[in-house]
């Protein structure tokens, strides 16, 4: 056995139990597992990123279940449909309190938070290999990266309070910086 065998193993055994525990949250609520998947990705994305094609792209998943998944969401009060106002074609899927709240609650698992935070300063070691590890994995498999804003090649700071994001030639408050993008492009 070489030592990427045992890696492999514990990466397996996470990813499984926290779909486990994900799904144990969306079985309480008449959710599966994709769905909470959606809710989460829009807790997560940014204004430029929460489309159907989007979602679709981001989670690997087909048209015709991103759209059934959004219309069970719709119709459960987890999210609504916005028209974007300068493209009409456009629809922004935009999350109710009441997605926001189930979103805060599933994911990331609870047993999850607990293990991470008691790392404590391992955390930042065990931060960049993952992200070393995922950006190797994105390149070799051609996979929009997803990345946060603030890691951006078009994120340029501007003061304490904005930044200017030079593919979209929008000036942005800095918390936007925190989201995932779509259109993120590695520095
Ligand atoms: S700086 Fe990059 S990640 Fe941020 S909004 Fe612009 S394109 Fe998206």
């Amino acid at each position: 056995m070489n030592d990427i065998e045992p890696i492999c193993d514990i990466l397996e055994r996470i990813t499984t139990l926290y779909r486990n525990e994900v799904r144990l949250v969306g079985v309480e609520h008449g959710l599966h597992p994709v769905h909470l998947e959606v809710i989460y990705y829009l807790s997560r994305c940014n204004k430029y990123s929460d489309t159907p094609a989007a979602v679709t792209e981001f989670l690997g998943i087909t048209k015709g279940t991103t759209s059934q998944s959004i219309s069970l969401l719709e119709a459960k009060g987890y999210l609504t449909k916005e028209k974007d106002p300068v493209d009409r074609r456009v629809s922004h899927l935009v999350l109710t309190p009441h997605g926001e709240a189930i979103a805060k609650k599933a994911i990331p698992p609870v047993s999850f938070k607990q293990g991470l935070e008691k790392l404590g300063g391992g955390n930042a070691q065990l931060k960049t290999q993952l992200e070393t590890l995922l950006r190797d994995i994105q390149r070799s498999t051609q996979s929009a990266s997803f990345g946060l804003c603030k890691t951006c090649k078009f994120h340029t700071p501007m003061s304490d309070a904005h930044f200017y994001c030079a593919l979209t030639k929008e000036t942005l408050m800095k918390d936007f910086g925190t989201l995932i993008c779509r259109e993120h492009s590695e520095a």
